[in-house]
């Protein structure tokens, strides 16, 4: 894609201990998993997808661990 620019350093867009988002120049974002090492090289539309895709479930998470602790 001639509107990207070529694979160099990459940008630190989030880190914590589970998890480290970089983006490289391209456009690609790689998601590392710290505890296998594992990394997912996306796009950013896949990014926002994912990202809602984990917040719904935590959202669902968070609802649950509310009903058991009240
Ligand atoms: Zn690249």
């Amino acid at each position: 894609m001639s509107d990207r620019k070529a694979c160099g350093p990459h940008a630190v867009l989030g880190s914590n201990p589970s998890v480290r988002i970089t983006q490289c120049p391209c456009g690609t974002v790689h998601v590392t998993f710290v505890s296998n090492g594992v990394t997912l090289r996306i796009n950013e539309d896949s990014l926002r997808g994912i990202t809602h895709g984990l917040m719904a479930a935590l959202d669902k998470v968070e609802e649950r661990e509310g009903v058991r602790v009240n």
